[in-house]
């Protein structure tokens, strides 16, 4: 079964330009078997979860959560809470990881390194469940410090889209070695290790060349001496990838 596990909808995400609707028919369309969605700090419904499924079965749609850390901004997805608290409370990672440990939930960090040489949440101390190796916003420059972390935490590392854009989705995947039929044998499943890392080539291929086109401006731009905002105004393209091309970094895939 082929899951992406990191999915941002714009009922529930003000930064993704897709729908619920319009991220499902294209996971199908690219043979995608699952997706989980995970907005900023916010459940789906599991009413709503349930309508979904049963609308689009045998496709499956899993409802997580990534969730931002009130003290250092570093996120984590988690899987297999629905209690409303973990949206409403502000987190630090160590209460957020009893929270979740408590309730047998998933933990994997999301796109490590994303700013920064380092991870700022205590991560050799509260061990996640995995780590998001690749995605729409992990450039390969990080890939060795992550799979070096993996392998010191001793950990599972996880690849997805992170997709704010339908066009995305499962350019980064899963693939699980059988098929669950809930969300607490996906659980079973992920935290076991029997699933591979898997991508689409020609759309990471394209992605790139898109990536390259656009920190070429950003270079410019900041040759002249012209900073985020302006970038924003001029192209209408999100100013994180500004940021990221003025400390160094690329974001090709
Ligand atoms: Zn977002
Ligand atoms: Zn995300």
């Amino acid at each position: 079964m082929k899951i992406d596990m990191h999915v941002h909808a714009k009922e529930r995400s003000s930064c993704s330009i897709a729908s619920e609707k319009e991220h499902i028919e294209k996971a199908i369309e690219f043979g995608l078997d699952a997706i989980i969605f995970t907005d900023h700090n916010k459940l789906v419904p599991l009413d709503h979860l349930k309508e979904l499924n049963k609308k689009y079965s045998p496709f499956k749609i899993f409802g997580g959560i990534e969730v931002r850390m009130k003290d250092n901004g570093e996120d984590v997805l988690i899987l297999g809470i629905h209690d409303k608290l973990i949206e409403e409370r502000e987190w630090t990672y160590p209460e957020l990881y009893k929270f979740v440990r408590e309730r047998n939930g998933y933990i994997a960090k999301a796109h490590p390194y994303r700013y920064k040489e380092y991870i700022e949440i205590d991560i050799e101390n509260y061990i996640p469940d995995a780590l998001e190796i690749h995605s729409t916003n992990i450039g390969k420059d990080d890939t060795k410090l992550i799979s070096n972390l993996a392998q010191k935490l001793n950990c599972n590392l996880i690849s997805n889209s992170d997709a704010h854009n339908s066009k995305d989705i499962g350019i980064y995947y899963n693939e699980l070695e059988s098929t669950p039929k809930n969300e607490k044998e996906l659980i079973e499943i992920l935290k076991s290790g029997k699933y591979t890392c898997g991508y689409c080539p020609e759309r990471v291929y394209k992605f790139n060349k898109n990536v390259a086109e656009r920190e070429e401006i950003i270079r410019n731009l900041i040759k002249e001496g012209k900073n985020k905002e302006y970038y924003h105004k001029l192209t209408g393209n999100w100013e994180g990838e500004f940021d990221r091309v003025l400390i160094g970094k690329s974001y090709i895939i």
